[in-house]
């Protein structure tokens, strides 16, 4: 039961081949039999998850199911839901049961779905290899046995759906952390228009940047997703007015039968370092494309390369905003100390993890008056010139295509340094900073097995068409899309 698609099980729920509460028992046994080896769930709810399915079922026996009655999901541990603990993988939050829940959630469960657990993450969303969480890293399940990292900072929602210990999961992209774990995990990851999907209730990291967003085994399945988390929300003041995105059942054909689509292909990535397999694999998909009829033109991003250091600045500067609020007073770890600043120091320290530590001391530093002007604006002006620059680009073609990543999940014991974790994130972080919606998509297998992802983008709300392209990628790339074989099953 745990290799049908999102699509597929809706089908069946619906005919009443199978129950809801059958396809949940197929999921927690799966995270029973491999959730300790992958380590992808913070918090599992097995409880709530059959009490979900058992609602789901009678909805759907007395014909009033929502949208994706039944469906087993993870959620990642940054959408707080309440009455169950929301760590975003620190210890300063341990202990956090919110008495609220996030908007995102709260949507699913309007929408029907089953809750199986909190998924793991990089703490505070801050990382690339989902290594910097309290609760230890992730483990990618393909080729397992060689202790693979499944990205991060959503590693733990792409663990789970890629193993099979859930049909879909939430993640959010503040740099990457949607497209980049699902690059190298074999799923669709999309980056959302900003403003399409609310941030309430989902712990900020930097707030100008942060983009809730649908993981999936299929193209399908992540639009069905969007489906539900989009929309506007009064609570969230970046919440576009008129935020919809809407799909039944799948998604249009955008090209063949002599459709006309201009595809866009960034000249300044062109010179960028990347493996031979993501070359040839890139290559190939744009063949596809374009021998169902797209026309292929280069265009120009000219700062593109320059997003990886407006990121740093910005992303810290607003983290170290938006962490002040964990001082020890209201929720949260608290250590006491000797007066009111020794506590909220030994409770800063004990509680936020290294690169959190990191990211405050930067962000405080831009933001300090002598840096300001020569940090802080100066990453300010860059990002307004990427994001005009994507706008101009969209003048000469529809979409843009370009890789997810350079190369296949890495070891989780690389020992790199944080410069060379940041730079990882060179194919992903523009589009946060223009606010532009962008899906991963696999493109194939290199040639150690692993698979490898390209990235779809569009203009500002121009999600619908984002996911059809990715689609067409997706069906010439052909890759198996059934859970990971994990441990030679
Ligand atoms: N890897 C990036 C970072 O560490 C992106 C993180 C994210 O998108 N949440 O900031």
């Amino acid at each position: 039961m745990i290799n049908l698609t999102i699509k597929q099980a809706l089908e069946k729920l619906k005919s009443r081949e199978i129950s809801a509460t059958e396809l949940a028992r197929a999921h927690l046994e799966r995270i029973e039999k491999y959730g300790d080896k992958l380590n992808c769930y913070i918090t599992r709810t097995p409880e709530r998850a059959l009490a979900d399915a058992a609602a789901a079922d009678e909805r759907i026996a007395n014909g009033t199911a929502h949208a994706l009655d039944g469906i087993p999901i993870a959620m990642k541990d940054l959408f707080a839901t309440k009455g169950i603990r929301t760590t975003a993988a620190s210890h300063m939050l341990e202990n956090f049961v919110p008495e609220y829940e996030s908007t995102i959630s709260q949507k699913f469960i309007d929408a029907g779905t089953v809750l199986l657990g909190k998924s793991n993450l990089d703490e505070f969303a801050m990382g690339t290899f989902s290594k910097t969480s309290y609760f230890g890293a992730p483990v990618n399940p393909w080729q397992i046995e060689k202790h693979l990292t499944a990205g991060g900072s959503s590693g733990g929602s792409t663990s789970a759906v890629a193993g099979g210990l859930a049909m879909g999961a939430t993640g959010t992209d503040t740099g990457g952390s949607i497209r980049f774990p699902c690059s190298i995990t074999g799923l669709v990851g999309m980056k959302p228009t900003y403003g399409l999907c609310s941030r309430w209730g989902c712990v900020a990291f930097a707030s100008s940047l942060d983009t809730p967003g649908p993981i999936a085994r299929t193209v399908d399945d992540a639009a069905l997703l969007l489906s539900v988390m989009a929309g506007h929300d009064d609570k969230d003041s970046t919440s576009s007015p008129n935020a919809s995105f809407e799909m039944n059942s799948e998604l249009k054909p955008i090209l063949g039968d002599g459709k006309k689509l201009r595809v866009g292909v960034i000249k300044e990535f062109n010179n960028v370092q990347i493996s031979n397999d993501m070359k040839t694999l890139f290559e190939k998909r744009i063949a596809d494309l374009k021998s169902l009829g797209a026309e292929i033109v280069e265009v120009s991003i000219p700062n593109v390369l320059d997003a990886l250091a407006a990121y740093y600045i910005i992303a810290p500067a607003e983290a170290s905003s938006n962490l002040a609020r964990y001082d020890g007073m209201r929720y949260g770890l608290r250590v006491e100390g000797s007066d009111l600043y020794d506590t909220y120091k030994k409770t800063r320290a004990a509680g936020f993890g290294e690169e959190v530590q990191r990211r405050m001391l930067i962000g405080t530093a831009v933001l300090s008056s002598e840096s300001y002007e020569v940090y802080f604006m100066q990453a300010a002006r860059v990002r307004r010139m990427i994001a005009d620059a994507f706008n101009s680009a969209f003048e000469q073609c529809d979409l843009i295509v370009c890789p997810s990543g350079a190369s296949t999940a890495m070891p989780l014991d690389s020992d790199l340094s944080p410069l060379e974790y940041y730079a990882l994130d060179l194919f992903t972080v523009a589009m946060n900073l223009a606010g532009v919606p962008a899906v991963s998509v696999p493109c194939g297998l290199a040639q150690n097995g692993l698979p490898l992802g390209m990235q779809v983008v569009g203009r500002r709300f121009d999600d619908m068409r984002v996911l059809q392209l990715a689609k067409h990628i997706e069906t010439a790339a052909n890759v198996d899309n059934r859970p990971t074989v994990i441990m030679g099953e």
